[in-house]
């Protein structure tokens, strides 16, 4: 099965489907997304279409971001792996 990586809620407008991310986005601030410029996710949930969640980031910053996120991530569940196994080695020396 192929999953989407990155969902994000539609609208439709004139009979035109757009990211609803960027109707709340334009509303908020007050005009339209400049060439380049993409709403960005601060908690990197694209389906929280919240305005307080969504801030402008030029593309290849928007790109940047992405990846470093994706990055620390990656480092954090090697952590909990790491962690999970300490855990489950400590329980069979105790046994
Ligand atoms: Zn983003």
């Amino acid at each position: 099965m192929r999953v989407k990586r990155y969902p994000y809620h539609t609208v439709w407008l004139n009979g035109r489907s757009i990211n609803r991310n960027r109707v709340v986005f334009e509303h908020k601030l007050g005009r339209r997304l400049l060439p380049g410029e993409e709403a960005h996710h601060i908690d990197h949930n694209s389906l929280d279409d919240r305005p307080g969640n969504l801030t402008p980031l030029m593309r290849s910053e928007h790109s940047i971001e992405t990846q470093e996120w994706m990055k620390r991530k990656r480092d954090e569940g090697k952590r909990r792996l790491f962690h999970l196994e300490i855990g489950t080695r400590s329980r069979v020396q105790n046994e």
